[in-house]
C-alpha cells in the first residue's frame, strides 16, 4: 500500500522545512510507503528552492512547480494528478492541520472507508456554509476543511471531473463513496499570513454555489415571475382608477415601477452573466494549472 501527501503551498517558506520535520515521524508510523506531493502553486518566496533541497536529500518527494499561482484548488488538482498512491491525503502547508491525524485517517482507510476527511472540533459553522448546504444539493460537511484522505477510487473519479470552476470540498461531497469525518482542534497558521485573500474566498464561495445549484437561475425566474404579477395588478387598479374617472398624477408610480423592474431585470441579467460566464471558463478549456518544473517524477507511477 502507498500513500501520497499532498500538500499546496503559494508563499511558505516559513512553514515547508516544520512542516516535513513534523511529517517524520508520522509517516515512520503508517504502516505503508509515504510519497509527498508538494505543489508550489508560483511561490514568489524561497518555497521552491526549500523544496527542491528536500527532494533532492529524500527520494519519497516529489515537487511539482507550477508556472505562476493558480490558486489553491488548482493545486490540489496538480498534486491529485500526480500522485500514485493508493490513497491520497490533502493538508495544507501551514500546519493547521495537525500532520498526527494522518495515522487516524489511514486507520480508517484500512477499515474500508473510501473518504475520510477532518472537520474543525468547536467551531459553529459559518453562515456561508449553511447557505452553501441550502442551495447545493450536495451536502458539504460544515466546517470541513481541505484535509481529507481518499482512497484510490475516489482519486479516479475525481480526476474525471474536469470543471473549471472547482469547489474541491463539494466535488468530494457530490462523488458520494463510503465517508467518514474525524473531529480536529484546528491550530493557528505556524507562520506567515493567510495566503487566501477575500477576492479568492469571494470567488470560492460563488463557485460553489453557482457550480452546484441552478436554485440562482430559478430565483431569478421566480423574481421575474413576482414582479410580472405584481405589475398586472397594479395595471387592474390603474385601468380601474381611469374609469373610476380619479386623478392620477402618474409621477410616483411610474418612477417606482421603472426603478423596480430595472432593478429586478439588472439582477437577473446578473445572475445569467455569472452562469454564462462559467460556461464561457469551461468551453475555452484551457488546462487548470501548467508544470514549469516536475522534481523526483520518476518517483510516480505515472
Ligand atoms: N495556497 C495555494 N495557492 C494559493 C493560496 C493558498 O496553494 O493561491 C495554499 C497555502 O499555501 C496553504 C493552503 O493553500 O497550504 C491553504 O491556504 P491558507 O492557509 O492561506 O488558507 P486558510 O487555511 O486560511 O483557509
Ligand atoms: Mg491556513
Amino acid at each position: 500500500m502507498r500513500l501520497s501527501i499532498v500538500i499546496p503551498c503559494f508563499n511558505e517558506a516559513e512553514n515547508v522545512d516544520q512542516l516535513y520535520k513534523q511529517l517524520q515521524p508520522v509517516a515512520d508510523e503508517i504502516d505503508s510507503e509515504v510519497e509527498f506531493v508538494f505543489v508550489d502553486d508560483g511561490s514568489m518566496d524561497t518555497t521552491f528552492e526549500q523544496l527542491k533541497a528536500l527532494a533532492d536529500k529524500d527520494k519519497r518527494i516529489q515537487v511539482i512547480s507550477l508556472s505562476r499561482n493558480f490558486g489553491h484548488q488548482a493545486a490540489l488538482t496538480a498534486g491529485i494528478d500526480h500522485a500514485g498512491g493508493d490513497a491520497v491525503v490533502f493538508m495544507d502547508a501551514d500546519l493547521q492541520h495537525p500532520p498526527q491525524l494522518i495515522p487516524r485517517f489511514v486507520e480508517k482507510w484500512q477499515q474500508g472507508y473510501d473518504l475520510v476527511y477532518a472537520h474543525r472540533e468547536g467551531v459553529k459553522p459559518r453562515l456561508g456554509y449553511r447557505i452553501i448546504n441550502t442551495l447545493m444539493k450536495v451536502r458539504v460537511p460544515a466546517e470541513s476543511a481541505d484535509f481529507k484522505l481518499m482512497d484510490r477510487r475516489v482519486v479516479q473519479a475525481f480526476r474525471q471531473m474536469p470543471e473549471r470552476s472547482r469547489f474541491i470540498r463539494g466535488m468530494i461531497s457530490w462523488l458520494g463513496f463510503k465517508q467518514i469525518g474525524i473531529g480536529y482542534q484546528q491550530a493557528q497558521r505556524f507562520a506567515g499570513r493567510r495566503t487566501y485573500t477575500v477576492r479568492q474566498t469571494a470567488k470560492m464561495a460563488l463557485d460553489a454555489i453557482l457550480a452546484f445549484s441552478t436554485i440562482p437561475l430559478r430565483m431569478a425566474s421566480v423574481l421575474g415571475l413576482v414582479t410580472l404579477l405584481a405589475g398586472l395588478a397594479y395595471a387592474v387598479y390603474i385601468i380601474y382608477a381611469k374609469f373610476a374617472g380619479w386623478s392620477v398624477t402618474g409621477w410616483t408610480a411610474l418612477i417606482l415601477t421603472v426603478l423596480i423592474l430595472g432593478g429586478v431585470q439588472l439582477i437577473c441579467l446578473g445572475v445569467i452573466a455569472e452562469y454564462i460566464g462559467r460556461i464561457f471558463e469551461e468551453v475555452k478549456n484551457r488546462p487548470l494549472y501548467v508544470v514549469r518544473e516536475h522534481i523526483g517524477k520518476n518517483q510516480s507511477k505515472q
